[in-house]
């Protein structure tokens, strides 16, 4: 029985993890390399639950409960008494491998531990901890807090049990379960992804710029956001990652990731998190930045 969820990875995703688990009544241990992001997190989750009272969406007393039952910690020791883990750091293999050496050890033997990694396969990060049996992906959406689905992906060696936790923990959490097997990205990024490359090739080969690009596809196949945007959403650098995971795993030249989105990552401009992207927004609305 999960009770209580630790989080590694205080960024977009582990904060939208750490609401959503703490306003269904888990305790939350929240924990990231950086004392800046921790406090940066605790302060969105924060904000984000306030709209969800002024929305009437949510009661202040619910609100309190729910920040009173969230904790962030630079310690990795303070994940030792959590039933699950769901890390959520740096799309990067390296970084992730490198937590869970230090976070296996401290964990109870029968914690469950989870990646929300988009893309990377789930039984080859299994088979850096010590439980490949009570590890799989629990690949939640962005924004966490309004996005209904989760994806739930096992690895070569994840036990039901673990499959049944998970998939109980995730209908608790009041989301939608979608089942993908463990192939590069899983579903919704497979398919996603590359559309996003596409409207970067777009715009690199000058079909259209940024505006013309978001325009055609919000009004002619109405998609709620337009790519360019949803991929300064995610993050361009995760983006990037998620390409260059397709592009190796399945060998097909199709998936190469635009040099575009190489140069945009290389000059730092991660999107909305690092204040540009495809636009700019370190001024009162977004402006293009092509
Ligand atoms: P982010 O850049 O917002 O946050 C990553 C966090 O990880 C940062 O706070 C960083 O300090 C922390 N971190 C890095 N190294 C660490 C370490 N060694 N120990 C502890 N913390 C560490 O990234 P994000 O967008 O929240 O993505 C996190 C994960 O979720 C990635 O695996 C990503 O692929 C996946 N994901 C992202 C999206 C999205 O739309 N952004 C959607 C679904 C899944």
């Amino acid at each position: 029985m999960i009770k209580t969820v630790g989080i590694v990875g205080a960024g977009q995703m582990g904060c939208g993890i750490a609401h959503v688990s703490s306003l269904s009544g888990y305790k939350v241990t929240l924990y990231d390399i950086s004392n800046e992001r921790i406090e940066a997190g605790l302060a969105t989750i924060n904000g984000n639950l306030a709209r969800q009272v002024s929305n009437g969406k949510l009661s202040d007393e619910d609100r309190k409960a729910a920040l009173s039952r969230i904790s962030g910690t630079n310690n990795v020791q303070d994940l030792a008494p959590v039933d699950l883990v769901i890390e959520a750091a740096t799309e990067d293999e390296s970084v992730k491998r490198k937590i869970f050496s230090q976070l296996c050890p401290v964990l109870k033997p029968e914690a469950i531990l989870a990646t929300n990694t988009s893309s990377l396969s789930i039984t080859r990060l299994a088979s850096a901890t010590d439980r490949p049996d009570r590890f799989m992906g629990i690949h939640f959406m962005n924004p966490v807090p309004v996005m209904k689905l989760v994806e739930l992906v096992r690895g070569i060696a994840t036990e039901d049990g673990t499959f049944r936790a998970a998939k109980e923990f995730v209908a608790s959490l009041d989301k939608t379960i979608t089942v993908a097997e463990d192939f590069p990205a899983f579903i919704v990024n497979r398919i996603l992804l590359p559309m996003i490359n596409e409207a970067i090739y777009t715009l690199y080969e000058g079909v259209g710029s940024v505006e013309a690009i978001d325009t055609a596809m919000k009004l002619g196949a109405n998609h709620p956001m337009g790519p360019l945007q949803l991929a300064d959403f995610i993050g361009l650098d995760t983006c990037l990652s998620i390409m260059q995971v397709l592009h190796d795993g399945l060998a097909d030249s199709k998936y190469r990731p635009c040099p575009l989105l190489v140069k945009y990552v290389e000059a730092g401009w991660l999107g909305r998190k690092s204040g540009r992207g495809f636009y700019d927004y370190r001024g009162e609305t977004p402006v293009p930045t092509r």
